[in-house]
C-alpha cells in the first residue's frame, strides 16, 4: 500500500496534521494522497472522553497569555501555534458544523457539550479534504528507505458472522515519502497511547526525554491501602511486552526514558478507611500550596477534589506536574489547604468564637457530647462531608487552633497515580532535535513529529490540545509542501 503522506496515530494532531497536509496538497498543482493509520477500532478516542466528555478544545487567551501555561519550551510552540491559532480552530471546526461556547477561564467547549462531535467534525473535515483514515493498523516498526518510509503493519479486519464479531488480523506493508508520527504518549493506555513512538524515535537516534505522568492525582498518606496489589502491580510495570521486527514477542528491558515509578499508587489500589472519608469531596475557593523539602513551590487558588485516586481537580493537577517530579526526584512532599483563603486569620478566629458560642448556647445542644457540637459547628465552616475527614487527619484540633488548622490543613504527599489515569505524559521527544518551524525531525528529513509524543506539555484548560492541533496542522503542512 504507498500514500503520499503518512500520518500514524488519528488522534488530535494526527488527524489535523492529515487536515493540513491535504489541504496543502489540494492547493498545490502536483497534489497526492494522504492516509492516516490508526491501531484502535475508532480515531481519536481520547478526544471523546476529554473535558470529562465535553472536549475542552481549545482555550481563547492571546499567545502571552496562553504561553504562560506551557510547562515546556514555548518558544517551540509559538511558530505551531502562530500558524493555527485558537481562534483558527474554532474557525475551521464551525466552517465543518460545530458551533462552540466560550466558558469561564477562556475554554472553548462545543455548544453540544458533547465531545463526539468534536471527533465528528475533525473526520468530516478529512474526509472532505480527501484524507483515507484507516483504523484498526497497527503500525509495529518504521524503516528509512532510498525513497521515503516502510511501514510494517497489522491489520484488524472484523465482519459479524451469525450474530458474532469475527476477527482476522494480517501483515500489510505501507509506503510513503513523508511520514508524520502523533501516536501520542503513555496516558491512559487504553485509547491506544502506549508510547509506540518514543520506541521509534529511539531507534531512529532521537533523545527520549524522561517521560513522566502530569495532570494526575496526588495520593495523600494512608489515603489508600498499601497491599499486595501496589506490589503486584509494580512488578508489572518493570517489563514491558513488545512485538520486534521479527514479529516474535518478546521481553524487552525498559528504555531511559521509561519512568522508574518509585512512588506510583496505581488507581485501582483500594482506598483505605481514611481515604474513604476523603473520596467524593468537593472542596472550593481553597488555596493550594505545593511544598517540597518543607519550601513553598507552588500556591495556586480554586477548586479541589477528592476522588478514588486521591487530590485531584483543577487545583490538584495544577500542582501535579512539580509534585510528581520531585517525588521522583526522592524529595518530600506536602500540600497544605487554605480553606478560608479569603478570611484573615484573626477575623476566622473571631467568627469561630462566635459561632462556637451560638452552637453551644442553642436549646438543641443540651445533652449533646463536646464532639458532636465540635462537628456541628465545623459544619458551619466547610462542607458537612469534609467535616469527617478534617476531624480524623487533625484529631487535636480545638476551638482555639480551629482558625489555624483552617488556613493550613497539611497532608503529607506518599505518591501518585500514573499513566493509567494521568491526562497527560510529560517528557518525550526532544524538541531541541525538532525544527519548531516545521516539526521535521533534524536527524531524519522527511519525518515529522506532532503532538503529545514531543516533549511538551500544559496546564487543563484547553491548552493541550490546542498543542496537539497546532503542532499537528504545522507537521501536515510542512510534509505536504516538501512533497
Ligand atoms: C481523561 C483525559 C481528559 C482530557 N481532557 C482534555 C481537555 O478537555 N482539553 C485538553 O486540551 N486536553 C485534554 N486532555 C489531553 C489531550 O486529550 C491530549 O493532550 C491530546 O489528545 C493529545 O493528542 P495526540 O494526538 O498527540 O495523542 P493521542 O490523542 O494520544 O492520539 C494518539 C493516537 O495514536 C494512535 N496510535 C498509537 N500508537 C499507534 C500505532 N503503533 N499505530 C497506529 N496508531 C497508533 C493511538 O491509538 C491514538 O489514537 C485530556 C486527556 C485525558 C486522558
Amino acid at each position: 500500500m504507498r500514500s503520499d503522506i503518512i500520518v500514524i496515530g488519528g488522534g488530535a494532531a494526527g488527524l489535523m496534521a492529515a487536515i493540513g497536509a491535504a489541504q496543502t496538497l489540494a492547493q498545490s498543482e502536483n497534489g497526492g494522497t494522504v492516509t492516516v493509520l490508526e491501531k484502535m477500532p475508532k480515531a481519536a478516542r481520547k478526544i471523546m472522553i476529554s473535558g470529562k466528555g465535553r472536549c475542552n478544545f481549545t482555550n481563547v487567551k492571546d499567545w502571552a497569555d496562553f504561553s504562560a501555561h506551557i510547562r515546556t519550551d514555548a518558544n517551540f510552540i509559538s511558530p505551531s501555534w502562530h500558524n493555527l491559532t485558537p481562534e483558527n480552530v474554532i474557525t475551521l471546526f464551525n466552517t465543518n458544523g460545530l458551533r462552540s461556547v466560550v466558558e469561564r477561564g477562556d475554554r472553548a467547549f462545543p455548544a453540544s457539550k458533547m465531545a463526539g462531535d468534536v471527533v465528528d467534525t475533525l473526520l468530516r473535515a478529512c474526509t472532505l479534504a480527501g484524507v483515507k483514515v484507516v483504523t484498526d493498523c497497527e503500525v509495529k516498526t518504521i524503516d528509512i528507505t532510498p525513497r521515503g518510509f516502510s511501514l510494517d503493519c497489522v491489520q484488524t479486519s472484523r465482519r459479524q458472522v451469525n450474530l458474532k464479531e469475527e476477527i482476522t488480523i494480517e501483515p500489510v506493508e505501507y509506503t510513503c515519502l513523508k511520514l508524520i508520527v502523533a501516536t501520542g504518549g503513555l496516558s491512559y493506555p487504553g485509547t491506544g497511547s502506549t508510547g509506540d513512538g518514543y520506541m521509534w524515535a529511539e531507534e531512529l537516534g532521537h533523545s527520549v526525554d524522561a517521560c513522566f505522568p502530569a495532570l494526575t492525582a496526588l495520593v495523600p498518606a494512608g489515603y489508600k491501602e498499601t497491599s499486595a496489589l501496589a506490589g503486584e502491580i509494580k512488578k508489572a510495570f518493570r517489563s514491558r511486552t513488545v512485538y520486534g521486527k521479527t514479529k516474535e514477542r518478546y521481553i524487552q528491558p525498559l528504555p531511559k526514558w521509561y519512568p522508574k515509578f518509585e512512588k506510583h499508587i496505581e488507581r485501582r489500589v483500594p482506598l483505605s478507611e481514611l481515604g474513604e472519608l476523603f473520596n467524593g469531596n468537593n472542596l472550593d475557593n481553597v488555596q493550594l500550596s505545593l511544598y517540597i523539602n518543607g519550601d513553598l513551590a507552588q500556591q495556586e487558588f480554586g477548586d479541589v477534589e477528592f476522588t478514588d485516586g486521591g487530590l485531584e481537580g483543577p487545583l490538584g493537577f495544577m500542582i501535579s506536574r512539580k509534585a510528581v517530579k520531585a517525588l521522583n526526584d526522592g524529595q518530600k512532599v506536602s500540600v497544605s489547604m487554605d480553606l478560608k483563603p479569603a478570611v484573615e486569620l484573626e477575623k476566622l478566629d473571631e467568627d469561630i468564637h462566635q459561632k462556637w458560642d451560638e452552637v453551644i448556647h442553642d436549646e438543641r445542644s443540651k445533652g449533646q457530647s463536646f464532639q458532636r457540637l465540635f462537628r456541628i459547628m465545623l459544619g458551619k465552616l466547610i462542607p458537612w462531608n469534609a467535616t469527617l475527614a478534617f476531624l480524623r487527619t487533625n484529631p487535636k484540633v480545638s476551638v482555639d487552633t480551629l482558625a489555624a488548622t483552617l488556613k493550613d490543613w497539611r497532608f503529607e504527599i506518599a505518591g501518585f497515580v500514573g499513566f493509567e489515569r494521568a491526562v497527560i505524559t510529560a517528557g518525550g521527544i526532544s524538541t531541541a532535535e525538532v525544527v519548531a518551524k516545521t516539526l521535521e525531525s533534524k536527524k531524519h528529513p522527511g519525518l515529522y513529529w506532532a503532538g503529545e509524543v514531543l516533549d511538551i506539555d500544559a496546564d487543563t484548560g484547553g491548552y493541550n490540545l490546542q498543542l496537539a492541533f497546532s503542532t499537528g496542522y504545522l507537521a501536515g503542512q510542512s510534509a505536504a509542501k516538501s512533497l
